[in-house]
């Protein structure tokens, strides 16, 4: 099985401004070292509870946002 090769572009994150969602956006802790996506089916945390996003409120939660990078992958989309 191949790893599946992904750019990731890492963006900042301000807080005042609210948290970046999009469906090639993901969340990584870097207490944990979980990646999340920014628009999970479920309500969603990392293993440290550091991120956590609730879905029916469409809200995130970044205890310490520091402690956390958010980035965006771009995938190869089949030419068709
Ligand atoms: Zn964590």
């Amino acid at each position: 099985m191949e790893p599946n090769e992904q750019n990731r572009q890492y963006l900042p994150i301000e807080p005042d401004k609210g948290y970046p969602a999009g469906k090639n956006l993901y969340y990584e802790c870097l207490v944990c070292g979980d990646v999340i996506p920014s628009m999970p089916d479920d309500d969603t945390n990392c293993k440290c509870r550091n991120i956590m996003i609730d879905v029916g409120f469409s809200r995130m939660v970044i205890e310490y946002p520091t402690k956390a990078r958010c980035f965006s992958v771009s995938r190869r989309t089949p030419d068709k």
